[in-house]
């Protein structure tokens, strides 16, 4: 597998903030947000090649029940499926942090982390990333959070254009959706730019009644990597 960076550090995002956790990030994404903060991780080549045994001898240096496996986009790795059984041969919690583009049937996964991109990753090709039938996999078949990023100052209309009503269409056609999953986090690299956004961020889960998704990691370390 082709593995961008191995390292251990606290959870930043979602229901297991603050936990020690070590991090795989596999190498390789399809997407191509605009905001995103792993951009080195978007090629599939850009990394060193790890055997599944080499990953596990490196995670062990750290004594952590707590693995995510993230990108990336870890969906699309063919050997995510050995990747897991062996991680959870040796007795790892395991989170998937997925943007919610593949669905990928029978992993050992604890938690799937999905992230479904809006509007506002503005990709490239001005295509949707957002995937209903997958979603509806995921969510039906794994344990899960829903972590949507927001952006700017939004209008709480159904009808208009903002991030939490395109969030209320897509999470109306996911059948069985539990609301409670549902984080909203604000788009931010840096802390600055986190704490500028919080606030508002904070008022929107007031009035949906949506979960405020900490990013602990920029909140701590800003925008340095991997610590
Ligand atoms: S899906 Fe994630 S890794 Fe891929 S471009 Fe978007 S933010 Fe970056």
């Amino acid at each position: 597998m082709i593995v961008s960076e191995i390292f251990y550090s606290l959870q930043g995002e979602g229901f297991l903030t603050g936990v020690p956790s070590v991090f795989i990030r596999l190498a390789g994404c399809p997407l191509r947000c605009k905001w995103c903060d792993t951009k080195y991780a978007w090629d599939a080549k850009a990394g060193q090649d790890f055997s599944i045994e080499k990953i596990i001898k490196t995670i062990k240096k750290w004594p952590c029940r707590f693995v995510v496996i993230t990108g990336g986009e870890p969906m699309v790795n063919s050997e995510l499926g050995e990747l897991t059984a062996q991680l959870k041969e040796i007795g790892k919690h395991i989170t998937i942090e997925t943007a919610g583009i593949k669905f990928v049937a029978n992993l050992d996964c604890d938690l799937m982390s999905i992230s479904p991109k809006l509007g506002n990753a503005e990709l490239a090709d001005g295509k949707s990333a957002l995937n209903v039938e997958v979603l509806n996999e995921l969510t039906a078949n794994y344990k899960y959070q829903l972590k949507f990023v927001i952006c700017t100052e939004q209008s709480l209309s159904v009808d208009s254009k903002d991030d939490l009503a395109e969030i209320k269409q897509l999470l109306a056609q996911i059948e069985n959706v539990d609301l409670e999953k549902v984080m909203l986090m604000p788009q931010a690299a840096t802390r600055d730019e986190l704490l500028a956004k919080s606030e508002m961020v904070a008022e929107l889960c007031r009035q949906s009644g949506f979960v405020f998704c900490q990013r602990l990691q920029v909140l701590l370390w800003d925008n340095q990597r991997n610590i």
